[in-house]
């Protein structure tokens, strides 16, 4: 019998250090701060109980394998492949183990098998819970460690230069770091964080209710790319004004009445969203600290307005649900959540109302549009390190 090669040593002897396992990051929903995650500004979202499981068996063949319980396609590349995204699911975990390779971590052939139940492409962040889970799963697997912030921002980055989709930081870090019974505080400027627990006070006996519209608009990705534009032209008049203003996450409303006239009524609108909801979700955290469901609530309704009148992101689907939902027994506030265009909305409301509620709204929803519109009920879980402290270098 020959003797292995010094590849096939080498990947024997790294396989030996490698750690088979199932990894999971959960999907997520924003309670308030939309749209402002790409200039510097708060989100609070919380993790649900819906979440993406990767599991990883070391590979003899020196390759990396890829396949998912959602999709026929699997895919198989070599260690040192380094070509562009192909289309198509694996792109994601693909990508993040392209950003552990630029990060010069050794990590072994592996077979990585995803599954989960975070509905694909309803707003509730799969996209971030598969890239999270074949994070930690990465290096569980090969016994590497990372900063928790490095995790998100290597999953974020792997969504925005390989998969090509132009998100925030949100998705990414509270798949990563959140904490059961607690919604995320997160300043997307410096990465800085605080866990509020949710159930105080009156909040303690409401749910989060999330409804699928079901509805995506074919506009939507156009309309994106136009609201960047006209976001980052009205932060760049107001910087000219005011050069101590670094992005809209640290403007007041005062500072950008002042410079009304130095932008198109789409950027003053756009940016009077950005800069109403940064505050909106400092007083959400007042609101939770205090336990105030009636509070919070009434900064949902008043978010969904900004965003319908200011950000012009809703639809008559979505602006049909938020406002129904109103009108229902034991519902403190309802807001679209998400990117827009269609997508879901979320209501806080009482426990004891939900079955009625989610019954009335789905008839509603169907009277009015013929469509079944999926509700979700979610509890704010533990996001990826919590559950698998041993890949972050400083734990929780
Ligand atoms: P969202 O993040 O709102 O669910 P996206 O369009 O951003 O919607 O991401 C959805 C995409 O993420 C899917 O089309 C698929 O490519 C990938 N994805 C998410 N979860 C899985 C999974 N369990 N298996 C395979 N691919 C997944
Ligand atoms: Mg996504």
């Amino acid at each position: 019998m020959s003797e292995p090669s010094a590849a096939t040593q080498n990947a024997l002897q790294t396989n030996a250090r490698s750690k088979a396992g199932s990894w999971s990051a959960p999907g997520r929903v924003n309670l308030l701060g939309e749209h402002t995650d790409y200039t510097g500004g708060f989100v609070l979202p919380m993790a649900i109980n819906f979440a993406t499981t990767a599991t990883i068996t070391p590979a003899d063949d020196d390759q990396y394998h890829f396949d998912s319980a959602s999709f026929p396609e699997r895919r198989t590349q070599s260690r040192d492949d380094r070509s562009p995204k192909q289309g198509g699911w694996a792109d994601y975990p693909t990508g993040v183990l392209r950003q552990m390779q630029a990060l010069g971590l050794d990590i072994a052939p592996f077979i990585l098998h995803i599954d989960g139940n975070v509905p694909l492409g309803a707003g509730l962040s799969s996209s971030a819970s598969i890239e999270v889970a074949t994070a930690v799963a990465l290096l569980g697997f090969s016994g590497h460690k990372l900063p928790l912030e490095e995790i998100a921002v290597l999953c974020r980055r792997a969504e925005n230069q390989y998969v090509g989709a132009p998100s925030g930081i949100m998705d990414q870090f509270v798949s990563t770091a959140a904490k059961a019974g607690h919604a995320l505080l997160l300043n997307t400027r410096t990465l800085a964080y605080e866990h509020l627990p949710i159930a105080t006070g009156t909040l303690a006996t409401t749910r989060v209710v999330v409804t699928n519209s079901m509805v995506k608009h074919s506009i939507a990705s156009g309309e994106y790319s136009v609201r960047y534009r006209q976001v980052m032209d009205g932060q760049q008049a107001l910087r000219e004004q005011f050069p101590e203003v670094e992005d809209l996450g640290g403007a007041t409303l005062e500072q950008l009445a002042a410079c009304e006239d130095k932008m198109s009524t789409e950027s003053y609108k756009r940016c009077r969203h950005i800069i109403s909801e940064n505050g909106r979700v400092r007083e959400a955290r007042v609101a939770m600290t205090a336990g105030d469901a009636a509070a919070f609530g009434k900064l949902m309704v008043s978010s969904h307005a900004s965003q319908r009148d200011d950000f012009e992101c809703s639809v008559a689907e979505t602006d049909f649900l938020a406002d129904t939902a109103l009108t229902l027994e034991g519902c403190y506030g309802a807001r679209l959540t998400g990117g827009g265009f269609g997508g879901c909305t979320v209501s806080l409301v009482e426990a004891k109302n939900v079955p009625a509620f989610v019954t009335a709204l789905q008839a509603a929803y169907r009277e009015r549009f013929g469509i079944e519109a999926p509700c979700y009920v979610c509890e704010a879980v533990d996001g990826a390190v919590a559950r698998h402290p041993e890949v972050v270098e400083v734990a929780l």
